[in-house]
This record gives structure tokens, C-alpha cells and sequence, in this order.
């Protein structure tokens, strides 16, 4: 990785996606693009193959094989039976479906234990049942964004109904210690739901070893459409449907989104396959991203454990910068990258994250994540660190006139 202009840069940049040639994309982790094998596979099921899989003709039956095809693929990656994959429509249905199946098993237990770092999908729902009377239990992390799982264990009663925590942060990529958290969750006889959205195809995952009950997936963060799901759930657990109806042996009712499903075992078991070589290349792109970051930009500081991470995600703060404003001006290079959530109004809320995690809500308000794909490139990354410090430092030296910074500056 040289030093190189940023005209010849632009040219080396011919990409497999014929959208990325333009998009200088680091934000894997809100979404990634279409494989282009996923894509080829999943186009058959969406013309001539529209057989409904519970029909009993071979159309319907050569659905029904596909989404068998899908369901092995799936458990593959995740070190599971296929009889254990129930496919949905997304990760926050999967969770919203552990949760709640949890808490309807065992009425009379009324306690919750998750953590200040969690998704909004597990968050959102925690919150809606605290009006509904349940007891929950936010547990924190410290300042590299860890848990300590001693206060899982100190926090678990005889009234906890689940345990429900990240694998792996979508924000800072930390990854939280689950097979300590499994195995107290086993000794002290408490289902757990496990997050693994942002985990499944970036690190390896055996749930046969692990033994949680429940585990959330969704497709669109591995390579393959937005709209689709699985919930994980262990042959030992009990699960209360969250749709009823007769598909997916009546664990999940509706009639499956075919092409979606085969397009995720297409892209599980790419991911599968990516496994031994793409982590370590990500990894090192991201390292040298970070490192140059943190060495040319002054008073720059990484958010999150620096070894106990996703070998991909990046979660910078730039003092002195909107990042609101940074993204709208990375946006005109085409580079996109995230920062917080968008809140109601369109502006950025500073991330819940990082606050939890101590950061000053200025700080967090200057903070970005960058997350790496496997697509990406050398000259990918040669680029956006010619784009970000030529914007932050621009950031730094606007002087807001009236009005946000941003407004002045585009
Ligand atoms: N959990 C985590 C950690 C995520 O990052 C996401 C998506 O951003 C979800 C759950 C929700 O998945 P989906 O978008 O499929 O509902």
C-alpha cells in the first residue's frame, strides 16, 4: 500500500459489483451487497421456480427441496442441525422470537438480563416489555466496550426468564465471551439467546458445541438480500411460535420467501467457504486502515476492544468533527461509512454504544464506524485514506457561519 494519487487510485478501482466501481463502500456491517453467486442462484425462484413448498406438485416440491438445500447450508455455517434452522424474515424477528418464546414458556418468571450495548431489536423489545411489567437487568460493559460475564452470574435469580446478549457488537465490533456466558447460563438452568447477526460469517461459529437455546441470524449482513432471517433454536429447547401457522414444521407461520431463503444458503456457504482466508485479509486491511488513521490524524482513538473484535469493524473518534457532517461530505466521494442511529428527525442520536461504554456524548457525536467487507481492496482502503484526513482536517478548520458546520461547508 503505497502512496499513490488519488487519479490512479480511482482508476485501479474496477469492481465485481458493478455498483461498488462508483461506491467506496465501508459499511458492511449496516449491509452488504448482493454476491454475485447468491444473486445467480436465488434468480430461478423468482421466475419459472414459483412453486409454493407446501404445495404437493413437483413445482411446489422442487421448492420444498430448495429450501432443504438452504437449511443444511445455513446450519453449516453455524455448526448446527438443519432441523434446527427455522427461517424467518429477519434478525429482529429472530430475537423479538427468542425473547418472547422465553418469556412464554415460563410465565411466572418476569425477569429479563441483557446489556446497555445490545441491537435495537432486543433493546426496543426490552423496553416495550418493562411497560408490561417485566424486570430487566441492562448489564454493563467496560470501557473497551467488554462484559464481564462474573456479572451475568451475579445478576441471574430464580425469577430470570432469558438471557439475551450480542455475539459481536454491530457498532464496535467487540465480541462478547460466550462460551462463559453459555456455560453459566447452562449451570444456573436459564435459556439464552444469542445475537450472532453481525458475528455469523465473520468468525467462526459452533452452536453444537456451545449450547445457547436460542440464536438470532439474518442474510443481508452475509452477502445476500435484506428480508430474511433464521432463528436458530436448539432440539433440546422449547419454542413458542411468534406467527402461527403451518410452515416450518408450525415454528414459524408463513409461507416462506423462497428465493430469499436460497439465496441465504448460497451465501452461508460462501461465507462457509471465505472463512479460512477472508477474516485474515479484512483483518489486515483493517489494521493498516487503523494504524495510518491513528498515526496521521491527531488526537484520533479507537472505540472497542482493540483484540477482542470482528477482524473487519473500525469505530474511530475524530475530535473536533460533526460526524453527521463527515458523512455528508464522505458521501460526495462516495465513500459511506455510519455513525450512532438516525433518530426521528433524520439527525444522528450519539451512539448508545459508546456512551455506555463511557464515552462523552461529544466524543460519540464525533465518532464513525467503518466496516470492512471481503471485497475489499488494497486500493479501497489507499483511498479512503486519501479521502478522510483531507475531510477531517477541512471538518476541523470550518468555521461554523451560522447554521450547522456542515452547511457551510457544501
Ligand atoms: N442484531 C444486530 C447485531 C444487527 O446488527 C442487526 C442489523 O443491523 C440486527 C440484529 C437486525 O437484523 P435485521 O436487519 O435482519 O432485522
Amino acid at each position: 500500500m503505497h502512496c499513490q494519487s488519488r487519479q490512479s487510485l480511482l482508476k485501479k478501482r474496477s469492481h465485481s459489483y458493478p455498483a461498488m466501481s462508483q461506491l467506496l463502500y465501508l459499511d458492511h456491517n449496516a449491509t452488504t451487497p448482493i454476491d454475485s453467486g447468491v444473486y445467480e442462484a436465488m434468480l430461478p425462484w423468482l421466475r419459472n421456480e414459483f412453486g409454493n413448498p407446501s404445495s404437493v406438485y413437483s413445482l411446489g416440491r422442487h421448492a420444498a427441496v430448495a429450501l432443504t438445500a438452504a437449511r443444511q447450508q445455513v446450519a453449516a455455517l453455524v455448526g448446527a442441525e438443519p432441523s434446527e434452522i427455522i427461517f424467518n424474515s429477519c434478525g429482529t424477528e429472530a430475537t423479538n422470537t427468542a425473547i418472547l418464546s422465553a418469556l412464554a414458556i415460563d410465565p411466572d418468571k418476569r425477569h429479563i438480563i441483557t446489556s446497555t450495548v445490545e441491537h435495537s431489536a432486543t433493546i426496543k423489545l426490552c423496553e416495550y416489555l418493562t411497560t408490561r411489567g417485566y424486570e430487566i437487568t441492562w448489564l454493563p460493559v467496560d470501557a473497551e466496550g467488554k462484559l464481564n460475564p462474573e456479572k451475568l452470574e451475579d445478576t441471574i435469580t430464580a425469577e430470570t426468564a432469558v438471557v439475551s446478549l450480542l455475539w459481536a457488537n454491530n457498532e464496535t465490533g467487540v465480541l462478547f465471551p460466550v462460551e462463559e456466558i453459555a456455560a453459566i447460563s447452562a449451570r444456573k438452568k436459564v435459556p439464552l439467546h444469542l445475537d450472532a447477526v453481525q458475528a455469523a460469517g465473520k468468525v467462526p461459529i459452533n452452536l453444537e458445541s456451545l449450547g445457547a437455546q436460542y440464536v438470532s441470524l439474518s442474510a443481508h449482513k452475509l452477502y445476500a438480500p435484506k428480508g430474511v432471517g433464521a432463528l436458530y433454536v436448539n432440539r433440546k429447547a422449547r419454542l413458542t411460535p411468534l406467527l402461527r401457522g403451518s410452515q416450518e414444521d408450525t415454528r414459524r407461520g408463513g409461507t416462506q420467501n423462497v428465493a430469499s431463503i436460497v439465496a441465504f444458503g448460497k451465501a452461508a456457504e460462501l461465507a462457509l467457504t471465505a472463512l479460512s482466508t477472508a477474516p485474515k485479509h479484512v483483518k489486515k486491511l483493517r489494521d493498516h486502515f487503523e494504524k495510518n488513521l491513528l498515526s496521521t490524524i491527531e488526537g484520533v482513538r479507537l472505540n472497542g476492544s482493540e483484540t477482542h473484535r470482528l477482524p473487519n469493524t473500525s469505530n474511530i473518534t475524530f475530535p473536533g468533527i460533526d460526524a453527521e457532517s463527515a458523512l455528508l461530505l464522505f458521501d460526495q466521494e462516495g465513500l459511506c461509512c455510519s455513525a450512532g442511529s438516525a433518530c426521528s428527525s433524520g439527525s444522528i442520536n450519539p451512539s448508545h454504544v459508546l456512551t455506555a461504554m463511557g464515552v462523552s456524548r461529544d466524543e460519540a457525536r464525533a465518532s464513525l464506524r467503518f466496516s470492512l467487507g471481503r471485497t475489499t481492496t488494497e486500493t479501497d482502503i489507499d483511498l479512503a485514506l486519501e479521502i478522510i484526513p483531507r475531510i477531517i482536517t477541512k471538518l476541523r478548520s470550518a468555521q461554523p457561519v451560522g447554521g450547522s458546520p456542515v452547511h457551510s461547508l457544501l
